[in-house]
């Protein structure tokens, strides 16, 4: 099926010198392609008429749909409405309805219209005028040789009210659209060259019209499926049928769909077996906990932790042995045992966590490097231990993966959901 060539241009000095982020091409990127419009192309003009014309003939050229944003104000430096009708051939004129729109806005908020408002009325002859009712710039598209342009304020609250109540409709008028389906599927403890290798006849034989992608981020990666078809019912039953192939190959890792988070997922698992949980925390200083915590309804199998951070409180209020932390080091097996089963008696659950490692940058020896960090489950009738190597990118990736992985074990032990 034939994508939509479309393309993005962002127009403003402002997105050039750094001085704001062009966050309206990355919503507009994400909304257009759930809708199944690939954008092919973005790119930035600063506030200038050669610039722009170039970029707009260029534009033109190599996309059926383009989108412009920003230069739309009624002030000298806002250029895209005049470079819009020279480049179109247009002339301009009062728009009655614009005019009855941007009076009406005005007056809403107990104001009149003066001079430079009643110019943002007058637009280009050839062109559709789109309603902004959150703001005074109207969006116009103009439509010429198959070829669609829509120009759109730069504030993203007004660029996306126009997107969402004018643009979208009359791009499904002008454009045959397929239906788009997006389903992500979550991992974790494999890095996506492990990861691949495990899948790669699955993803080979996926059919024509669902593609794969692998999304790494800190810790996991994500599978997004993305199916192109002509009904939405028949992707969904199709790309259900392509993650239950997946299970087999790699059920282990995944912990969730779409929006899903580790600590959501873990919960769940937690809350249906009706199991209670703590922990002993040192290099995360509270961050495993946190996260746990951030789940709403998290009380009901969360009872609470500690920070052991110092030694003499993993001494004095965990009962590690003061002769066991001298001989083995707070960062060893010996300790997290200590920690996970005393935190687990103490605080009276059925699993207690523990996690003790090195996050840097300083602290690491030669048996002990940065990024060493061992954590515990302990459930009562077992105590696993394990040891991270994480090398050191930052403390706050350190810490972060350390959560990560307390909370896998946790999923691992208690046997994973899928
Ligand atoms: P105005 O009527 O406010 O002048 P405009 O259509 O002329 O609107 P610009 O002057 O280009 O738009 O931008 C107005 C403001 O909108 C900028 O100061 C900035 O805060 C925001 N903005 C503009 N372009 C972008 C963009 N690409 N991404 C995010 N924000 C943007
Ligand atoms: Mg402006």
């Amino acid at each position: 099926m034939k994508h939509v060539k479309a393309e993005i241009i962002t127009i403003g000095d402002e997105i050039l010198y750094g001085h704001i982020l062009d966050t309206n091409s990355q919503w507009m990127c994400q909304t257009l392609g759930d809708l199944g419009v690939k954008v092919n192309y973005r790119s930035t003009i600063g506030d200038n008429e050669e610039h722009i014309l170039k970029a707009f003939d260029e534009a033109r050229r190599r996309s059926d749909l383009v989108f412009i944003t920003g230069g739309l104000g009624p002030t000298e430096d806002d250029l895209t409405k005049p470079c819009l009708a020279k480049f179109f051939d247009s002339e301009m004129e009062l728009n009655e309805k614009a005019l009855e729109e941007v009076t009406q806005f005005f007056k809403s908020r107990g104001r009149e219209l003066n001079e430079l408002n009643h110019g943002q009325a007058v637009l280009p002859v050839k062109c559709e005028m789109l309603s902004n009712k959150v703001g005074t710039a109207p969006g116009m598209l103009f439509h010429e040789n198959d070829k669609v342009f829509i120009s759109l304020p730069g504030v993203p609250l007004e660029m996306k009210y126009i997107i969402e109540n004018e643009a979208i409709p009359r791009i499904k008028e002008l454009f045959h659209m397929p239906v788009i389906l997006h389903r992500t599927i979550k991992t974790i403890g494999i890095g996506e060259s492990f990861l691949a290798p495990k899948i790669q006849d699955w993803a080979n034989n996926l059919p024509d019209h669902i593609s794969l992608a692998y999304l790494p981020s800190l810790g996991m990666v994500k599978l997004r499926l993305t199916a192109v078809g002509p009904t939405l019912e028949s992707l969904k039953t199709e790309v259900n049928d392509q993650i239950e192939k997946l299970l087999p190959l790699a059920g282990k890792y995944i912990f969730g769909f779409d929006s899903d988070t580790i600590e959501e997922a873990l919960g769940k698992i937690l809350k249906e077996r009706g199991l209670t949980l703590s922990a002993a925390e040192s290099c995360t200083g509270g961050y495993f906990s946190h996260r746990i915590t951030s789940v709403p309804g998290s009380s009901s199998y969360f009872h609470g932790g500690l920070i052991s951070y110092d030694n003499s409180v993993k001494v004095k209020k965990l009962g590690v042995p003061a002769d066991v932390i001298e001989k083995y080091g707070a960062v060893s097996e010996e300790v997290v045992k200590y920690m996970a089963e005393n935190i687990r008696k103490e605080l009276s659950t059925d699993i207690g966590v523990s996690v003790s490692g090195v996050a840097g940058p300083e602290g690491g020896t030669d048996e002990k490097p940065v990024g060493t960090v061992w954590i515990c489950f302990a459930d009562g009738e077992k105590t696993i231990a394990k040891k991270l190597s994480l090398g050191f990118r930052s403390r706050s990736v350190n810490i972060e993966l350390s959560a990560l992985a307390v909370m896998n074990l946790i999923r691992l032990q208690l046997g994973p959901e899928y």
